[in-house]
């Protein structure tokens, strides 16, 4: 299955996407579609993107290592 975002092949790990960048694409252009943002473009993904991760990094850093860093 190829990433939404990219269109690169998945990773198992954050599939659909290649990444947890991309993952982390997708979910904040799901939220800004709530606020029906016309300025999201290609260059604005990025910063949105970037913010989206500081704010959960902010919000929940442990429970969210959890989940990315499960040990096998
Ligand atoms: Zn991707």
């Amino acid at each position: 299955m190829s990433c939404p975002i990219c269109q690169k092949e998945g990773d198992v790990k954050y599939r659909p996407f290649c990444s947890k960048r991309c993952a982390d694409v997708d979910l904040s252009r799901w939220l800004s579609g709530t606020y029906a943002v016309p300025s999201l473009r290609e260059e604005g993904e990025e910063e949105v993107a970037r913010a989206f991760e500081e704010s959960l990094r902010n919000a929940s850093n442990e429970a969210l290592d959890a989940i990315t860093k499960k040990p096998h």
